[in-house]
């Protein structure tokens, strides 16, 4: 059984000596004559520590590539400014898979399905508690527009060998009884969805990579990267510094602006969201809830233009749309949120965004009318400019590696898409699912 990850930063001596054979500690600058160049420390530090992958960020998109390398056995460092899952990969709702494989599966498949076998390989055969379970989804339909769309969709979808129906009220009922009967129905995805604790299950990750031979340095926040030809890159943080031959970028939100250390345009834009949860209730919601409000809606115009990802639930300080997406925690708390806003970094979650968003929950799950929130959170999703994951190399640059964009689904796409990096990192062969999701279509130098 594997242990629970907790604080890494605070793991004992005998349990971080397990990787010393992975991870040299150069002291001094000797070595690196032989690169031709000197390191930050050059200039006053007196320590470098060697890695020869190193992955900036350490949520579930960093996390989750760290174990796979390490399960290939590359020695690979984790650098991370706060704790592992300190960011939206510990703030998010908890929700994962999608309608299944399909047909012809391409990388929404992959990330989503992938992820999904990922998820039960740690929490069933490697013993991790992640909370994890395959719960499947109900989606309300509001309107006899929604349900148009909502039953041409199930129809395409069961076309291309998805696993999705359309359900009246009554029978989505007898699956979820506090479901509302003033709907008009339901779209169910019976396997294909699931849920997980995000907090437990990112720093599972992370401790399954350790295990496998990682390392992981919390507390460490990048300030400088160097570039270096194509021997590699030394990186710099608010205490210390690292040098690697192939770098990674899974900064998340962060990506604009660690991509700047580099020379580069990355269009990554934060986008908060934010949720909101009751007190404890004895088990009442069992598989995840959403709405058929928003996926209508921007099936019509998503709001995208050259500043704004698709698919926010506002423009501006006007709201376009509801968005819902909720379940409840194995705690008991029955957690709801939705909205996507353009707000910079802020994570002030907005106390009117949550009112309609728990209006709208109540609407679809009766029983939350009569509970208040009792805390809300928000955390800043990884958006890029064209809507699509960018996971793959870096254009013209020597071994520089992105994992990223994954919006508002990265926790649930997280750990395929560390898995497809992972295997082109040490393959040098690009999966051919990723040609989706290749930054050369958007990264950029700067000017
Ligand atoms: C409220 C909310 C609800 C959501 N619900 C869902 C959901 O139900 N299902 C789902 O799949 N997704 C959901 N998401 C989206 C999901 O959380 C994100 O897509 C995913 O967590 C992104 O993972 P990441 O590893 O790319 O980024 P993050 O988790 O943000 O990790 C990036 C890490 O990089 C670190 N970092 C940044 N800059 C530096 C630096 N200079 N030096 C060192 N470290 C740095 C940060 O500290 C951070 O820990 C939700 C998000 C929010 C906010």
């Amino acid at each position: 059984m594997a242990q629970q990850y907790s604080n890494l930063s605070s793991k004992s001596t005998s349990e971080r000596s397990v990787n010393t054979d992975r991870r040299r500690v150069i002291t001094g600058i000797g070595t690196l004559a032989a690169t031709g160049w000197l390191p930050f420390s050059a200039m006053g530090q007196n320590k470098v520590s060697e890695s020869e992958i190193l992955i900036i960020g350490g949520g579930m998109a960093g996390a989750a590539t760290a174990f796979h390398l390490a399960q290939h056995g590359r020695s690979v460092t984790i650098l991370e400014r706060g704790e592992i899952a300190s960011e939206a990969s510990g703030q998010n709702m908890g929700g994962l898979g999608g309608p299944g494989w399909g047909n012809m599966p391409d990388l929404q498949s992959y990330l989503t399905m992938g992820s999904l076998e990922i998820f039960k390989q740690l929490q069933i055969d490697m013993g991790y508690d992640m909370e994890f379970r395959q719960s499947g989804s109900l989606t309300g339909i509001h309107t006899e527009e929604q349900y148009d769309f909502i039953k041409n969709r199930v129809l395409s979808q069961k076309s291309n060998g998805y696993d999705v129906e359309l359900l009246n009220p009554q029978e989505a009922r007898a699956i979820e009884p506090e479901i509302s009967l003033g709907l008009l129905g339901y779209m169910h995805l019976p396997g294909g969805r699931g849920q997980a604790d995000p907090v437990k299950s990112t720093q599972a990750f992370a401790h399954a990579a350790q295990n496998s031979g990682a390392t992981i340095n919390t507390g460490q926040n990048v300030t400088a990267i160097r570039v270096h030809g194509n021997s590699g890159y030394s990186v710099r943080t608010d205490k210390a510094e690292f040098i690697c031959q192939t770098l990674v970028l899974a900064t998340g939100a962060w990506c604009g602006p660690v991509g700047k250390l580099l020379g580069l345009n990355i269009p990554i834009i934060p986008i908060r969201g934010q949720m909101w949860a009751t007190k404890s209730l004895p088990p009442r919601i069992f598989q995840t809830i959403s709405s058929a409000e928003s996926s209508f809606a921007w099936s019509r115009d998503n709001g995208a233009d050259e500043t704004t990802p698709p698919n926010l639930t506002h423009k501006g300080n006007r709201r376009l749309v509801r968005h819902l997406y909720g379940r409840q925690r194995k705690n008991g708390e029955i957690i709801f949120g939705g909205d996507r806003e353009d707000v910079g970094f802020s994570t002030t979650p907005d106390p009117m965004g949550i009112e309609v968003n728990r209006q709208h929950a109540s609407e679809v799950v009766t029983v939350v009318a009569n509970h208040p929130a009792v805390r809300t959170w928000a955390g800043s999703m990884p958006f890029s400019l064209d809507g699509s994951p960018i996971i793959g190399k870096i254009p013209d640059r020597d071994n520089l590696f992105i994992v990223s964009g994954l919006a508002s689904s990265g926790f649930g796409r997280g750990p395929m898409a560390g898995k497809l990096a992972a295997d082109y990192i040490h393959t040098g062969h690009m999966p051919h699912v990723l040609a989706e999701s290749d930054p050369a279509r958007c990264v950029t130098e700067a000017e």
